[in-house]
């Protein structure tokens, strides 16, 4: 699933063909049924004439402001969004749900094969948006703020990064990477971490999702950029590792366990990562 540094990186590519211009309706190829939060015609009646006035992101959610209303973006699974000319096609076209035609003779698209992805109109984010925790990349999220954070939190660390009111936009795949480079075991339970070991997990937080969003993201599963390149981070990756990916540490050599932590498949180096000794 996409996490924070697919998703900024979609939102950062999509600016450019899509700031400034207006959405003229929207049509649904196939009845979108519970992809949207309103019935199909009364969403193309309010998005009609929108326009859009910023692409942001908020957690793994892409949040377009279009003056009075927003609409809200969750990929999910295998959601991509991307724009072209109104007739050119796209092999992503396949699993196309909604058409967004512009004023300019291009239409934003949404393509979702499992159909797990939502779409939202709402007058502000705040109504759709789950509690959701502070923005790791943020520049008001301080080590301070983090570890005052981590001091009113108990249980296994990977668990928690995974806890979207605990911190935003982190998923399964840089839960794991940021453990890794903090050499912290992911049973390591969080209320047992020394202030010198959360403040490692802080700055590993930040180097994984910056290094990840370097990256253009992770190309593991659907995610691809908005023009349909791969992102570059699944190349790079520590710890996470795919089924049949049998890859080292690479900074040990010593081969990469799996253990499940709350349904979770979870990646670790046994060597680099040393189980908590309680
Ligand atoms: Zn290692």
């Amino acid at each position: 699933m996409p996490e924070l540094p697919e998703v900024e990186t979609a939102v950062r590519a999509l600016r450019e063909p899509l700031l400034a211009r207006t959405i003229l309706t929207a049509h649904f190829p196939e009845p979108p049924r519970r992809m949207i939060n309103l019935p199909a015609d009364r969403f193309a009646a309010c998005i009609s004439g929108a326009p859009i006035r910023g692409l942001s992101r908020r957690a793994k959610y892409l949040i377009f402001d279009l003056g009075t209303q927003c609409l809200i973006v969750h990929l999910k699974m295998t959601g991509h969004l991307y724009v072209l000319p109104s007739e050119q096609a796209d092999p992503m076209d396949r699993w196309l749900r909604v058409r967004f035609p512009l004023d300019n003779g291009t239409e934003l698209r949404f393509s979702d094969a499992r159909r797990f992805g939502r779409i939202y109109l709402a007058e502000r984010p705040e109504a759709i948006l789950p509690p959701l925790g502070p923005e790791p990349l943020d520049a008001a999220f301080t080590l301070d703020a983090f570890i005052a954070r981590l001091h009113k939190r108990k249980g296994a660390l990977k668990r928690l990064l995974l806890d979207q009111a605990f911190i935003a936009g982190i998923g399964n795949i840089y839960a794991d990477e940021a453990l890794h480079i903090a050499k912290l075991h992911p049973l390591q339970r969080a209320e047992r971490l020394s202030d010198a070991e959360g403040e490692r997990l802080y700055h590993a937080i930040r180097q994984a999702l910056g290094e990840g969003i370097a990256r253009m993201g992770a190309s593991i599963g659907w995610y691809r950029q908005p023009d349909g390149r791969r992102g570059e981070a699944q190349h790079y990756l520590r710890a996470y590792r795919t089924r049949g990916d049998s890859r080292p540490c690479p900074v040990c050599g010593t081969p990469i366990c799996t253990i499940r932590v709350g349904q979770r498949s979870t990646h670790f180096c046994p060597s680099c990562q040393p189980a908590p000794s309680d």
